[in-house]
């Protein structure tokens, strides 16, 4: 033990920050606001709290926050900051983060998402428990980050002792500095190697294929270095990881062992440490990582970076009021960040999966702000909740479209939860209560006049994780549908999730059932920790939790009072192979001029591609590939869904059919 708080100690005192440890106390001293400014992997995150620490900030039971833009992230730092003070996660050190609170009476440094910040306004306007706070990965410019900016920078005027530390990469501290009334800008020389950069000749047509190559090529030519690659999501780095196991399978001992690392959100925390464990000697490790490798976490030891140019981000249009998570081009600020992470350890190299044109003329310069291309409904019932009336005029660092937040109104107006004069109703302040869209929560406590809200609680829990909950591992994809099939209800996708859930209650939430059905496991325990959650925040806010077993329509009218936005009806086509007569009770109206008997039939055969039209735009939208109401026939008229998807197409996930209702 001795030699490891000494190994421990080392480490800290090798990180560039460390030089600055007196430099930057004395700063924080002197000024309430400061904007730290270090390269990725300078010690930043891990180290100024403890500094903060040691320096008496956490005396008298006071803490100091820092926040996160991604669960992950602080999720591992705290890990990684108790480690070093040798102690257990929770006591001193803790995170909290959506759904999941890891701190104790005894945390003095608390990591947690930005999200979970903004929340804590609400019971605590003034934060009075911090005796300090950093902004982290202010770079990031999420939307909760964006919206924090505003608030603590209101309470530093009436609480001159809290010290605040805007802490980002090396982007943006200008701006930073200028919104906080020209606050000074402490920049911390980073430790970087060189990197060489390599492009495509030609578009890569699959990127996925081509990085697998890329990897391959690295792993048999270059010296000794382990390799990180940026892939989007959680999907894409299952599909990639399969493939190269494949690979390195039929490569037998032809070549050294390659140790592959996935990291994404969603995945077991457990499983997270994996990707900083020390390679073996020999042996050389591939990490599989979404954008949250880009700053958020460093990995030691990384010499090669693979960069296909993507990530998925939620766009927003207030044109049509639909949001939808797209795969995107990143920006060039976003390509030399990635590139940057081969240079840490000592000259790297980075391969980019594109043209060298691509990068000089299709890349945006900078990423659009979070702020200024997604839904702001959640932020204005915030921001409302708060007292904070002129939302339009809030002390943002770059303004939102005010169409997006005259959108914002409308939605909220509709669900009930701001009256004609744009207050909060009673309605609305119970809805902020729960930390979900309005839609859920507008869906929630809807379901109290249905007397259906354990199904729509556990519904809703459900969505939150839907991504993530069937097991499909390639070799047995054929037996995982069709254990998957067996649970579909005619209530559509909302309901077959409901089942889900219900039948492994059953069998007393047990590994051996999630097994046999192949779920996931952690997912669906995630799944009732936080239906336990909203439950509780039901009990807050006065919603009884009754339970009306076996029964559609109050719960689908229960969800439709929250996501009336997302129904879609379909457009009908007419070809000729199923007697119409079928369909005839579906389509009156729609038949006149036809006449019964007629061979004509429905073409709105969602499996081969028929499309749906929005209520709202006439837009064209598609059942998604996974969902239970894929080959229904009748195909539905009506649909509610509850995400759209942009791949090929715009796809509607988890969907229900709500006709009749
Ligand atoms: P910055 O915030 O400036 O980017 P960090 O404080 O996150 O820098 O990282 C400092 C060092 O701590 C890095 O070398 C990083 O690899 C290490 N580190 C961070 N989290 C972990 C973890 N969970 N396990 C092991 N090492 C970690
Ligand atoms: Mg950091």
């Amino acid at each position: 033990a001795e030699k490891k708080a000494m190994s421990i100690q080392e480490t800290r005192q090798s990180l560039p920050i460390y030089e600055f440890r007196d430099e930057l106390l004395e700063a924080i001293a002197e000024h309430q606001v400061l904007v730290v400014v270090a390269e990725t992997g300078s010690g930043k995150t891990t180290q100024l709290p403890q500094y903060l620490h040691e320096a008496g900030y956490t005396k008298g039971g006071m803490r100091v926050g820092c926040t996160q833009p991604r669960r992950v992230a602080a999720m591992s730092v705290a890990a990684r900051v108790a480690d070093e003070m040798g102690s257990r996660l929770g006591q001193e050190v803790g995170y909290s983060i959506r759904f999941e609170d890891m701190t104790s009476d005894k945390t003095v440094l608390k990591y947690m998402t930005d999200g979970m910040l903004l929340r804590e306004f609400l019971t605590d306007p003034e934060l009075s428990t911090y005796s300090a706070l950093i902004i982290d990965e202010a770079h990031e410019r999420t939307l909760s980050t964006d919206v924090l900016f505003g608030l603590v920078k209101d309470i530093a005027r009436f609480r001159p002792e809290l010290r605040l530390l805007i802490s980002s990469a090396t982007l943006n501290a200008q701006k930073f500095a200028a919104f906080f009334d020209d606050a000074p800008i402490f920049d911390v020389p980073g430790r970087r190697f060189p990197v060489d950069m390599f492009y495509t000749q030609q578009p890569e047509a699959n990127y996925i294929h081509a990085a697998v190559t890329t990897i391959l090529q690295i792993h048999t030519t270059q010296p000794k270095g382990d390799i990180l690659l940026f892939l989007t999501g959680q999907d894409e780095i299952e599909a990639t990881e399969e493939n190269l196991k494949e690979t390195m399978y039929a490569l037998g001992d032809k070549v050294p062992e390659l140790i592959i690392a996935p990291i994404y959100a969603n995945l077991p925390s457990e499983m997270q440490a994996k990707i900083f464990e020390p390679t073996p000697e020999g042996a050389r490790k591939v990490v599989l990582a979404t954008n949250i490798a880009e700053t958020s976490i460093t990995i030691d030891g990384v010499v090669y970076v693979i960069d296909p140019g993507f990530v998925k981000q939620n766009n927003y249009n207030p044109k049509t009021g639909m949001s939808s998570l797209v795969v995107e081009p990143i920006s060039r600020a976003s390509a030399q960040q990635r590139a940057g992470r081969a240079g840490r350890v000592g000259p790297g190299k980075a391969f980019r999966l594109y043209t060298k044109w691509a990068f000089k003329n299709e890349l945006l310069q900078d990423t659009i702000p979070e702020i200024q291309r997604t839904n702001l409904a959640n932020v204005v019932l915030m921001l409302k909740s708060l007292g904070i009336n002129d939302v339009l005029n809030f002390d943002f660092l770059d303004k939102p479209p005010a169409e997006t937040i005259i959108r914002s109104f409308e939605l909220l107006y509709a669900l009930g939860a701001l009256n004609h004069k744009g207050e909060l109703t009673r309605l609305g302040r119970r809805m902020a209560e729960f930390p979900v869209d309005p839609m859920l929560s507008k869906a929630i406590i809807n379901s109290e006049n249905y007397k259906c809200t354990h199904e729509v609680l556990t519904i809703i829990s459900m969505l939150q994780e839907s991504g993530s909950l069937l097991y499909r591992p390639k070799d047995k994809r054929v037996h995982a549908d069709k254990a998957h099939k067996n649970f579909i209800k005619p209530g559509g996708d909302h309901f077959t999730l409901l089942n889900i859930f219900e039948q492994w209650a059953d069998a007393n939430y047990s590994q051996q059932w999630c097994y046999e059905n192949f779920m996931q496991y952690k997912s669906l325990v995630r799944v009732r920790d936080i239906r336990d959650q909203l439950a509780g925040l039901c009990e807050r806010v006065e919603v009884i939790i009754e339970s009306l077993p076996n029964e559609i329509i109050p719960v689908q009218k229960a969800i439709t009072a929250g996501y009336f936005y997302n129904t879609v009806s379909a457009h009908y086509t007419f070809s000729t192979s199923v007697p119409l007569s079928i369909y005839k009770s579906h389509i009156s109206g729609a038949l006149d001029d036809k006449g019964e008997g007629s061979e004509l039939t429905l073409q709105a055969r969602i499996d081969k591609g028929g499309g749906y039209r929005t209520t709202k735009n006439n837009h064209s939208v598609y059942v998604h590939p996974s969902s239970c109401l894929i080959g229904m026939q009748p195909p539905p008229r009506f649909i509610l869904y509850y995400e759209l998807v942009l791949t090929s197409k715009e796809y509607m996930r988890q969907c229900m059919p709500i006709e009749g209702t």
